[in-house]
């Protein structure tokens, strides 16, 4: 990726290249703060979309014909920039999924194939429900253990906890790069280097990161890194799991079906190679193809002007929300991205929820897919504002004035 396609940091031009940004809710400016949940889509992926189905709809990998041939070309091609941005070795190491939660379930179905009964998976407490249940199933299906490493009540990773837990048994890793309940950024080198140390392989879930920070799947060394097109600016239904190219060999095949073979008789089926064996059926080939574009955008971006960018709105809103009374910011560790959630005392956050979207903004509250988490923190859940880089400072202001309302409504 060169540099000198990057454009200086604007947020007044980024915002001009998404359109959702531009309409009004209930009469007022929208104001979008649930980017935690997914983000909306630059122009350049809402045209590319319109243009596969338009001119360029084929199926792909099989046909002879000009329209499957190029339709090929650009899901391969859109596969090989995704693999240079988050440097990994070789574009056979990128396997379109569904998303985040369906990379995970081929990790724990296949991966999980080498396991044995004692094998332990470790998997940390502020995980999402996708990072938890399709290794409890594992689990039982195989009879593993599945252990939880601990964090503190700023929602800290505990490295040294985590460190104590490893041992012979551990063969899996399961931990997220940055919290979307918390927006704890976990030292995931770390885990890595310390897990490797015991012969467990990582899964990192990148959800939250890859639209906040620069991915290096090299230099972080994980073993897989999963992450969701829709979180990342471009469509829903696909995804990518990243796995270092010995272990996706070493394990089998997900699902069986058309284009993850090489040859089927009756009696017996050879796979294809990679990624093929991990891609079976026709897959959301316009999704592939998109998400390459999302990349593309993405690498137009000053990646890291506009993680600091993002901090800055966290810190900016943070400091005023500390001064409201009885409000508790849940999160507060020290390394942490754009998300701020919060409870405040007597009120439901479904019904601060509520009264913002009335006033045009729009914030997730609940237990964002963290039950665990939350009774950890001995609440029902939060109401979380996360911030993309088209946000800005104003944007906190009008969201503040409304909360005020709303809490005085509610009163
Ligand atoms: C959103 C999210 C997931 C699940 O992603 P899907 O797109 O729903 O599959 C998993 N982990 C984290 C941390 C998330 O934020």
């Amino acid at each position: 990726m060169s540099d000198t396609n990057q454009k200086p940091f604007s947020v007044r031009l980024i915002r001009e290249e998404f359109p959702a940004l531009r309409q009004q809710i209930y009469g007022k400016n929208l104001i979008y703060f649930d980017n935690g949940a997914t983000s909306q889509k630059p122009q350049i992926v809402l045209d590319a979309i319109n243009k596969f189905y338009s001119k360029e709809n084929a199926n792909i990998h099989r046909g002879v014909h000009y329209m499957s041939q190029k339709a090929t070309t650009e899901y391969e091609e859109s596969r090989k920039r995704i693999q240079k941005y988050i440097n990994a070795k070789k574009s056979e190491e990128i396997i379109f999924t569904k998303g985040t939660t369906d990379g995970i379930n081929l990790v724990a179905y296949s991966f999980g194939e080498l396991l044995q009964a004692g094998d332990e998976i470790i998997i940390s407490a502020m995980e999402h429900h996708s990072n938890i249940v399709p290794w409890q199933m594992l689990c039982i299906r195989k009879g593993l253990s599945l252990r939880v490493a601990p964090i503190n009540k700023k929602g800290e990773f505990l490295i040294d906890e985590f460190e104590k837990m490893l041992s012979k048994k551990t063969k899996l890793v399961a931990i997220t790069h940055i919290s979307n309940t918390l927006g704890t950024v976990n030292p995931v080198k770390e885990i890595i280097e310390k897990a490797h140390s015991f012969g467990a392989k990582v899964l990192v879930d990148g959800a939250q990161s890859i639209q906040h920070m620069k991915v290096d799947v090299k230099d972080m060394n994980c073993d897989f890194y999963v992450f969701s097109s829709h979180k990342v600016f471009g469509p829903t239904g696909i995804g990518v799991l990243y796995g270092k190219e010995d272990l996706l060999d070493r394990m089998p095949p997900y699902q069986g079906g058309g284009d993850m073979i090489s040859r089927v008789t009756f009696e017996r089926t050879t796979y294809n190679e990679l990624p093929f064996k991990f891609e079976a059926g026709t897959p959301h080939i316009a999704g592939g193809i998109c998400l390459g574009t999302a990349f593309q955008f993405l690498e137009s971006l000053n990646m890291e002007a506009a993680e600091k960018h993002e901090r800055e709105l966290a810190k900016y809103a943070e400091d005023i929300l500390d001064t409201f009374e009885g409000l508790h910011i849940i999160g507060e560790a020290k390394n942490k991205t754009s998300v701020v959630s919060f409870t405040v005392d007597g009120l439901h956050p479904f019904d601060i929820g509520t009264l913002l979207d009335k006033q045009g903004i729009a914030v997730r509250t609940g237990h964002h897919c963290t039950q665990p988490l939350m009774d950890f923190f001995k609440i029902p859940g939060t109401v979380r504002a996360s911030f993309a880089f088209y946000n800005t400072k104003q944007e906190i202001d009008t969201f503040v004035e409304a909360l005020e309302k709303s809490i005085s409504m509610l009163r």
